[in-house]
């Protein structure tokens, strides 16, 4: 059960409702996020709402069964919307495309992407300064020194920036010059990174585990609200199966399952959901299809050279080409995949 709270309920309006759920043995976490108090009450037997609704502090009550509360879709039925300033909004019905190279390698490098995004009108760019490598001799990013060119550079076109912060220590230096804090695969369950984001006022984009399941995935972003930040948005980006033909297999059905289950905006990453590039417009066009609220896309000018994933990247042209294919498909896709009641 969700309760929530007016902002201005009185100390004395608190403890009615406290003591009133103390004797029917509800525990309750009490969470204050950047828009809204909530109780949240875990219930170990059925309880009748309406002893609490006409209460003085109390604002609205949910019944929400799932094992995570705050991003269910059972007490939220309209999606959440994420205001990144500047008309810059990701929300249901946009296809949000978020595009750029794995890693930021050097100023030149992202002043020849940001000219390719200003071209096809793309206003968030991707790029790691610390990235998680399976080798530890692998590039692993220039730092936060490299994510202060970045953000120079993406500030003078107007493009927001999504960057990766692999641990608590980084938050702080990096929140300055980040839009969107990316949680990775490998991060999904390091929860006391979660519980750090939650205390601050930015959006997060959190990614499913290498082998994560759904519920591991919304539990995960349960940590992030309920530690007070509902600047939220999932991220499918495949897991590790028995297949080898690819790199990860991408959940298609995590798609419809998410919008399903939250109301968070679902982002798809196709880049590491098959990790080759030939094939990445197939799988970011069944993102669309399937319902997502955008796409993470890795692009380069020249993705032989680049010092990660050059493998999964696509080149200006096949970028170009993606584009001009959302934008089609999404005329047809726009009458149909959101009238869908979740
Ligand atoms: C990335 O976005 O470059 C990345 C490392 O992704 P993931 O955490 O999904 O592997
Ligand atoms: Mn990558």
């Amino acid at each position: 059960m969700i309760i929530q709270l007016h902002k201005n309920c009185t100390a004395q309006e608190h403890l009615v409702l406290d003591e009133l759920l103390a004797q029917n043995n509800i525990k309750t976490v009490e969470i204050n996020t950047q828009f809204n108090h909530y109780l949240v009450c875990i219930l170990k037997r059925e309880f009748d709402i309406r002893h609490i609704g006409n209460l003085a502090c109390v604002k609205d009550v949910h019944r929400v069964t799932d094992g995570y509360k705050l991003v269910s879709r059972q007490w939220k039925v309209n999606p959440t919307k994420i205001d990144l300033g500047d008309g810059v909004i990701i929300q249901e019905g946009d296809f949000t495309l978020m595009a750029g190279p794995c890693s930021i390698e050097s100023e030149a490098q992202v002043e020849r992407i940001v000219k390719e995004l200003v071209k096809n009108d793309v206003k968030i760019m991707r790029g790691g300064v610390y990235k998680p490598r399976s080798s530890p001799y692998s590039f692993r990013g220039l730092g936060i020194d490299g994510l202060k060119m970045f953000h120079a550079q993406c500030q003078a076109h107007g493009i927001k920036i999504i960057t990766e912060v692999m641990q608590v220590s980084q938050i702080r230096e990096m929140a300055d010059y980040v839009d969107i804090f990316q949680v990775g695969a490998r991060n999904t369950q390091n929860f006391n990174l979660l519980d750090a984001l939650g205390e601050i006022d930015k959006p997060v984009m959190i990614k499913r585990g290498i082998s994560g399941t759904i519920d591991e995935l919304l539990q995960s972003a349960e940590y992030i609200f309920s530690a007070g930040n509902e600047k939220l948005m999932l991220c499918e980006r495949g897991i590790r199966t028995f297949e080898s033909a690819y790199r990860n297999t991408f959940d298609i059905n995590a798609i419809p399952i998410l919008k399903e289950k939250s109301h968070l905006p679902v982002i798809a990453d196709p880049s590491h959901g098959i990790g080759i590039r030939k094939h990445v417009e197939k799988i970011t066009l069944a993102s669309l299809a399937a319902g997502a609220d955008g796409a993470i896309v890795e692009m380069h000018y020249e993705p032989e050279k680049a010092f990660s994933d050059g493998q999964q990247n696509l080149n200006f042209e096949e970028f170009g080409g993606l584009v001009m294919k959302i934008n089609k498909l999404k005329k047809i896709t726009n009458s149909f995949v959101h009238s869908v009641s979740y």
